[in-house]
């Protein structure tokens, strides 16, 4: 119970962090300096307007100085890593896997919000992502499993990408989708890929109909990739175990 409550709070303390990282790495900002300030009337946000979830609730979403709407970007981003950090402590433990889950939700929450303001996947986020991977992997995991994750996960998509602007003359998917791939290998090993890759392309397809359909819009909509991807690795990372042990038994079955 103290570790579930301890990393939920953790979560929103970093929730906090998380928001300044969504904010200023697609402008090219410092993440340290200035401290937090309102992007209207620059005004510095005192440590008491800053405590997650509640300071935008007290203000009622608005700036302290000069009453600018605070997006509700904010306190949802915050609450909801500390949600999915509480729920992680609670199927984890205490294990190293708890850090490694911590850490890598921590990537694919920021990575997933960026993408969706910005369809970008900053490398900042996704090259030390697959050096922290590999880094687990050494101490707690395996290198080789990691490394070929790594490899494979950026080679695949590169690879689908090539084949598609091929045959179609268009860029299909981004250089930040093959990174994005190759930093879940990293964390979660080769075994991860076919899984993750079929989750994302099957839920992007149904989102991505559902989404013509309703707009009605024939031009092919741009929908970012990014959070299919992180959805997919995230329910990996809780339920791989058991799905891995369900596909080999399922292989099997059809084998006999
Ligand atoms: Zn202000």
């Amino acid at each position: 119970m103290f570790v579930i409550g301890s990393c939920g709070l953790l979560g929103l303390l970093f929730g906090s962090f998380a928001n300044v990282l969504v904010h200023r790495l697609p402008r090219g900002e410092s993440i340290a300096f200035p401290g937090s300030h309102c992007p209207k009337c620059e005004h510095a946000i005192a440590w008491y307007d800053n405590i997650p979830v509640l300071s935008w609730m007290v203000l009622r979403g608005r700036c302290r100085h000069c009453a600018a709407p605070v997006a509700v970007r904010y306190p949802l981003l915050e609450a909801g890593l500390g949600l999915i950090w509480g729920l992680l402590a609670w199927h984890f433990s205490l294990k190293p896997e708890l850090g490694m889950a911590l850490v890598l939700s921590f990537l694919l929450w920021v990575l997933t919000w960026i993408d969706l303001e910005t369809g970008l996947l900053p490398n900042a986020l996704t090259f030390p992502g697959i050096a922290l991977g590999l880094l687990y992997a050494v101490f707690f995991g395996d290198i080789y499993a990691s490394l070929a994750g790594a490899l494979a996960g950026y080679g695949v998509f590169w690879l689908v990408a090539r084949v598609f602007l091929l045959l179609t003359g268009r860029e299909g998917m981004g250089q930040g989708d093959f990174k994005l791939l190759a930093m879940l290998g990293a964390f979660l090993g080769w075994q991860a890929l076919p899984f993750v890759i079929f989750l994302s392309s099957f839920v992007g397809a149904v989102i991505g109909s559902v989404y013509l359909l309703l707009t009605r819009n024939s031009m092919r909509a741009e929908i970012p990739f990014g959070p299919y991807l992180a959805v997919a690795g995230m329910i990996w990372l809780v339920w791989g175990e058991g799905l891995l042990f369900w596909f080999t038994e399922l292989s099997r079955g059809l084998v006999r």
